[in-house]
């Protein structure tokens, strides 16, 4: 009878909190994985041109016979793999110096999700396309086996443990540079919708009648948006996650706020709610107390 009860009033506690809808949930979730108030680096001004560079990398070191065909004509200025190599170390050196600030759990979960297959489609990807079964095991024990190199090791110690790793193979340099182009990637999102957010929370603290005349020279909101072309010869929009989650009509913005206690970004559920979750609000309860009791708010009941 009790646990009844309890599940029925659980229930309608629940539902009068408004759920964060999905899209914007995940983008959320990635920014969070960032440590709050930490300034990032700014990777994709340090990789400007990693989509060409990737492709390069992956056309001079396909050795299959129909590489030129996926690939069009070997570029210009073909690199030697000596030459990737130093450049894969650069760019290992400025992914750790990157990841440096975010918690160790962090940089595991990030390194390891990058080195194991993708999967799509119900199908596994890696770095020359679909995996046949051996190489998905091959994969996978490799992503187990580097993750701890490259997310714990000392700078110093990853980057000689890089060299001799992608020395050994094409395929080793090949699973690296597959990995890092998806890692980067994923970072440099992560740095936009930061900023995006941020800007976000700081036109809702804005007068509401201000904020459309204000916000466009106080925080401009700069989206990287993707196009191409399909098959027809049209010009497409590529579809965009932060877009999509915030033209969403069910996005009320002014719930997006930062934790009054720990300062992650999160959904606010009841209008009122000013920390993300139940433990934080109880340290914010208790720290309000405490400020309350040396301002001697509580003064009169103290002489009683
Ligand atoms: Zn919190």
């Amino acid at each position: 009878m009790g646990r009844q009860l309890t599940r029925n009033s659980l229930k309608l506690k629940r539902s009068r909190l408004t759920p964060c809808p999905p899209g914007l949930k995940s983008i959320i979730d990635l920014v969070n994985l960032a440590p709050p108030e930490t300034d990032l680096l700014d990777l994709a001004l340090n990789v400007p041109n990693l989509d060409e560079e990737f492709l390069q990398f992956l056309k001079s070191t396909d050795v299959r016979e129909d590489a030129q065909e996926i690939f069009g004509e070997p570029g210009r200025h073909k690199l030697s793999i000596d030459a990737w190599i130093e450049k894969l170390l650069h760019y290992h050196h400025l992914m750790v110096v990157a990841l440096e600030p975010f918690r160790k759990d962090v940089r595991i979960r990030l390194w390891e999700e990058a080195l194991m297959p993708q999967r799509a489609f119900d199908k596994n990807y890696g770095p020359s396309g679909e995996l046949s079964d051996d190489n998905l095991r091959i994969q996978r024990h490799l992503a187990h086996e580097l993750t701890p190199r490259f997310a714990n090791d000392t700078l110093e110690e990853s980057v000689s443990f890089l060299s001799e790793f992608a020395a050994q193979s094409l395929d080793n340099a090949r699973l690296y540079f597959w990995a890092f182009y998806g890692l980067a990637k994923r970072y440099i999102r992560l740095h936009e919708y930061r900023i995006n957010l941020t800007k976000v929370m700081e036109i809702v603290a804005l007068a509401p009648a201000d904020r459309l005349n204000f916000s466009q020279v106080l925080y401009p909101i700069v989206i990287s948006q993707e196009y191409s072309v399909d098959d027809q010869g049209r010009f497409v929009q590529r579809s965009n996650p932060f877009t999509d989650a915030f033209e969403d009509d069910n996005v009320d913005v002014t719930r997006i706020r930062t934790c009054d206690n720990c300062k992650k970004i999160f959904w606010a559920g009841r209008k009122d709610q000013a920390c993300c979750t139940p433990a934080c609000n109880h340290v914010r309860h208790s720290r309000l107390t405490r400020q309350r009791y040396a301002q001697g708010y509580y003064q009169g009941a103290k002489g009683t």
